[in-house]
């Protein structure tokens, strides 16, 4: 869902101002989320707090957001415009075949335990307004090939499924749709340009310029081909997380990286006796770097920790202050998530820290990992996990 996320913040300025290339700064200071990313989040928190996935929840929900941000860029499509600022009980699907339910479903792929479920999920969220079978297999495209991703499917995987499930075509090439597309908001014409934008990627990034590249209802495109680019690509560059940082409201974090945790759900291993080359070992120990006992004992024993390092990467190992109390504890982490996120290339597998002799419960230090357990590169211990999945598996 952050994927979809970003495309719409990066086509944001190009929603009505069209460019033709892939050469441009992917952020400027006009770049902003619009509806595409407001509804998205409105589904997504749906999805996390209403286990029966009704249709009145979600109405609700959308009201809410709405009322939050009345006015973004480029607004609201006009029939949803309306709908949005009706009563509830007057809030009735419009038979719409928009892009506006796929946009917004991208959610229901990361959640659902099944592919199956995932369409279903992606049916209720589309039919409160888009109840055409058109806007509803806008919304069950992006939900289904986000799911199928998730779990392994290549990219002609997910191109085969579109045409033969949803009935779907790829007649056009990327460069032949730079040449021929133009403004259509509807799913039948958006589908198949940002799914082409994607197929036809090289990166996370590479995706989104394509998807700019052939103009149209920019942030929109950006948008869809930005959830499937972050299902297939799984890392999503830093740098490109930090500009989301300076552009989102910061409450919304907490749903987006529940929502991205339901994939990298990677287990520490209970005795780590050795580290292959790409693994990193993170423990408690003390500010001082006096790594006395339990871990940080082992860690410098067999991992090359240096005495006095008692914050940071250190040997293989990355140290963890937990001696100085939980305020201090939680910044630390928030630092190591930093520098996690920084460096893909590592598989940092983080020991019950807190839990031994600092004596602290894995209540109390598992949410302090929400954010890194979102990351593909790290890896937590079961124990850490047992708590997270209570907020995080609402499905
Ligand atoms: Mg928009």
């Amino acid at each position: 869902m952050l994927g979809a996320i970003i495309g719409d913040v990066v086509g944001s300025i190009y929603e009505f101002n069209n460019i033709h290339t892939k050469d441009f700064p992917l952020f400027s200071p006009a770049s902003t989320f619009t509806d595409d990313s407001i509804m998205s989040m409105a589904v997504a928190e749906w999805l996390l707090t209403d286990e029966h996935h009704t249709h009145s929840s979600l109405i609700e929900i959308m009201s809410d957001y709405y009322h939050q941000f009345p006015d973004p860029m480029g607004g609201y499509g006009n029939r949803f415009a309306h709908w949005l600022a009706a009563p509830s009980a007057l809030k009735k699907p419009y038979n719409s075949f928009g892009n506006g339910s796929a946009m917004r479903a991208s959610a229901c792929g990361w959640v659902a335990p099944t592919c199956q479920e995932a369409m279903r999920l992606a049916k209720i969220s589309a039919e409160i307004t888009h109840n055409h079978p058109e806007g509803i297999k806008g919304a069950q495209a992006v939900a289904a090939g986000v799911w199928m991703m998730r779990h392994g499917a290549l990219k002609c995987d997910v191109a085969d499924f579109l045409t033969q499930k949803l009935g779907y075509t790829f007649d056009e090439d990327l460069a032949s749709l730079r040449s021929t597309y133009s403004f259509d908001e509807t799913c039948q014409g958006t589908i198949p340009a940002a799914f082409t934008a994607f197929g036809e990627s090289a990166s996370f990034e590479d995706a989104i310029r394509n998807a700019i590249s052939i103009g149209g209802d920019s942030d929109t495109v950006a948008c869809i081909t930005g959830a499937f680019a972050e299902a297939f690509y799984k890392v999503i560059p830093a740098d490109i997380i930090h500009e989301m940082y300076k552009r989102l409201p910061s409450e919304w974090w907490h749903i987006i990286w529940r929502i991205k945790a339901f994939e990298n759900h990677h287990v520490s291993p209970d005795n780590i006796d050795f580290l292959k080359s790409e693994q990193i070992f993170v423990f408690g120990s003390n500010k001082e770097g006096q790594h006395y006992g339990g871990a940080a004992a082992y860690a410098h024993k067999y991992f090359h920790a240096e005495w006095g390092v008692g914050e940071g990467i250190t040997g293989l190992c990355y140290a963890l202050p937990t001696m100085d109390g939980i305020v201090e504890l939680d910044k630390a982490v928030g630092r190591f998530t930093e520098h996690a996120l920084a460096d893909p290339d590592h598989n940092y597998l983080v020991t019950a820290v807190g839990c031994g002799i600092a004596g602290y419960t894995p209540n109390e230090i598992a949410p302090m990992f929400m954010e890194a357990a979102s990351l593909p590169n790290v890896y937590l211990p079961q124990c850490f996990w047992d708590v997270l999945d209570k907020f995080i598996k609402v499905v």
